[in-house]
């Protein structure tokens, strides 16, 4: 579903990117791990079509500035950027417009019930907490049905129940065979969830690590990740 190869980015002289190639599949959840400055935003921001990169980034076959792979993908930031006045059901009707979504009214509804976030559609973006921010965010993504889905950073600033929350929409993602790419810098907060952890530091992936692959080595995740990155 997503095929990044080759990718590289140069801001100045700060080599942020450095020649990253990896791929998530349909029904699968990666996960981006690395300490500050690795280079996980820039990656996600270079795949959300954001930034100008050197290499290829396929999204479902199709290069990701072509019109289908922008329909195809949602793209959560790690600060929600919400409208300060407008209100949450306007965000949705924003993204339907958009993306010229028809009969979008019924999915704009039940993500909201997903959400449980029925009795908010008239809050303004100002008006909602970091976490209920986060949310909207997710239903905007999730209103185009995306095939591929990326997160930079979800849990930071949520507490342990919206965290909890969240790995559980990440596992109905996957269940709806979407693929989904995550990135943190906290271990312990994606565990149980990943098929596939990409490990990166100074803009390299340095290692590339499916469950079997980890469970095989008899090895904590937090072990590794200290021997292959110097944080
Ligand atoms: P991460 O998300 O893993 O913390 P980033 O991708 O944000 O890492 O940053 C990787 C490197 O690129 C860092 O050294 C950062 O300072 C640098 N960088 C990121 N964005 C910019 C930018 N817009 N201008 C200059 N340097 C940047
Ligand atoms: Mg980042």
């Amino acid at each position: 579903m997503l095929k990044v190869r080759n990718l590289s980015k140069v801001f100045d002289k700060v080599q942020a990117v450095d020649d990253v190639s990896f791929e998530v599949n349909p029904g699968e959840i990666a996960v981006l791990l690395g300490p500050n400055g690795a280079g996980k935003s820039t990656t996600i921001k270079s795949i959300a079509g954001l930034l100008r990169f050197k290499g290829q980034i396929l999204i479902n076959n199709t290069d990701n500035k072509s019109v289908e792979a922008k329909r195809a993908f949602g793209y959560i930031p790690e600060t929600p950027a919400l409208y300060e006045n407008l209100t949450v059901w306007e965000h949705l009707e924003f993204i339907a417009r958009a993306y010229s979504l028809r009969d979008w009214e019924e999915t704009a509804n039940r993500l909201l019930t997903r959400f449980e976030m029925d009795d908010k559609k008239d809050k303004l973006g100002k008006e909602l907490s970091k976490g209920m921010q986060q949310k909207v965010s997710i239903c905007c993504a999730l209103l185009i049905q995306p095939k591929m889905i990326m997160f930079d950073e979800p849990m930071i600033g949520l507490d342990p129940k919206a965290i909890k929350e969240l790995k559980s929409v990440f596992l109905e993602l996957k269940q709806a065979g979407c693929a989904v790419l995550i990135s943190t810098h906290i271990i312990d907060s994606i565990e149980e969830v990943w098929d596939k952890v990409l490990i990166m530091n100074k803009g390299r992936i340095v290692l590339n690590l499916t469950r079997d692959e980890l469970d095989n080595k008899g090895e904590s995740l937090e072990k590794i990740f200290l021997e292959v990155t110097d944080s």
